[in-house]
């Protein structure tokens, strides 16, 4: 069993159970989430009986990288493969403030996006809270850079892994362990409206952020098959509650498609969309997910995010990291070490 993916509070259960002291719960605590050992041999402080214990019920998640691609802009892709040899890919970025990871959730996906590369074989299981921390903290070391923030926009979806991924964001931004701070988290989801009002209640600091994609409902559905479950109207609503609940505002996604969805109706129709939220809309030129979607371009997009902008809509287009290795949005892939 992942033994990371307890709270601290979790392992001060374990251990009263044992009949030890809860303070031991402290130091493996710190021990897996401060100075990230790997096995439970090194944790000297604790007696040796404790950890023949451990070691014998729990393991420590490793994400073993198989693969490391640079990029020409110094962004990095590493595929990283769990115990049971599925692998995900996760993405290491320097912006401003320094560095940004991109955790994959899920092995594979089953929200079924026309343009994404991450859904084309399914999903295969869901990442545990264990192995999604492990992503971090395994990029940042071989980033060789403290990691400043997390974006939930890897592989999977965030929200069809509820619970884990709770968890991933209590434990990464707990002051005794990695300590990142709760407001460098943006998870991105496709739309799944019971969870978002889930997460509404649970009123956390991270920033939400919406794949809108389109601004019609026809139009949403013939590339997003989640709108059918959720149509439109009624993920826009649960948004607005989610601000009205939590006092965080939410972001939308909005990837160009040229041709499909950045004519000037399409502008009208986001701008009414948006209206009213506190928001923001980041724009991303569609990249090549072997899907047969053509790349748009950075230009493009900007003309879309300029007729935004003239409508009063504050957008942006998102820098395009990694595209000579793959790693930009929509084109990261599940894969298993046997490939
Ligand atoms: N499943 C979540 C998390 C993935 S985030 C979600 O859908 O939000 C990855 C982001 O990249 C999403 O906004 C996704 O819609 C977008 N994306 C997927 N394929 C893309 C592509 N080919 N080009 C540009 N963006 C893409």
């Amino acid at each position: 069993m992942d033994i990371c993916r307890l709270y601290k509070a979790e392992l001060k259960e374990l251990f009263k159970e044992r009949g030890e002291p809860s303070f031991r719960a402290d130091q493996l605590f710190e021990w897996l989430h401060r100075k990230r050992v790997s096995d439970f041999e090194r944790m000297t402080n604790l007696p040796a009986s404790t950890r023949v214990w451990l070691a014998s019920e729990y393991s420590i998640p490793s994400a073993e990288c198989v693969r490391r691609q640079v990029s020409s802009d110094g962004t990095e892709k590493y595929l990283f493969s769990f115990s049971d040899g599925n692998c995900v890919e996760t993405v290491a970025m320097r912006y401003e403030h320094g560095l940004s990871v991109c955790v994959s959730t899920q092995v594979g996906c089953r929200m079924g996006c026309r343009f994404c590369a991450s859904t084309q074989n399914g999903l295969v299981r869901s990442l545990t809270a264990g192995e999604m921390l492990a992503e971090v903290y395994k990029a940042s070391e071989l980033f060789g850079e403290p990691v400043d923030s997390v974006v939930l926009m890897g592989i999977g979806e965030p929200l069809d892994n509820f619970d884990e991924v709770i968890r991933f964001y209590d434990i990464l931004t707990d002051s005794s362990g990695y300590n990142l701070k709760n407001r460098s988290v943006t998870l991105s989801t496709c739309g799944l409206v019971p969870e978002i009002l889930r997460l509404a209640a649970l009123k956390k600091q991270l920033t939400l952020s919406i794949s809108l994609h389109a601004a019609f409902p026809e139009k949403r559905s013939s590339i997003m098959p989640v709108n059918l479950r959720y149509p439109l109207d009624e993920l826009i609503d649960t948004c607005r509650q989610y601000v009205a609940l939590t006092g965080r505002r939410v972001s939308f996604e909005y990837t160009v498609i040229h041709g499909f969805n950045d004519s000037e109706e399409d502008a009208d129709r986001l701008t009414q969309l948006v209206r009213g939220f506190q928001s923001h809309v980041n724009i991303i030129p569609v990249n090549d997910a072997g899907r047969g979607i053509s790349q748009a371009t950075r230009k493009q997009a900007e003309s879309f995010a300029d007729k935004l902008t003239a409508r009063g809509v504050n957008a942006t287009v998102r820098r395009t990291l990694g595209n000579d290795i793959s790693a930009a949005c929509g084109q990261l892939r599940r894969d298993t070490v046997a490939n």
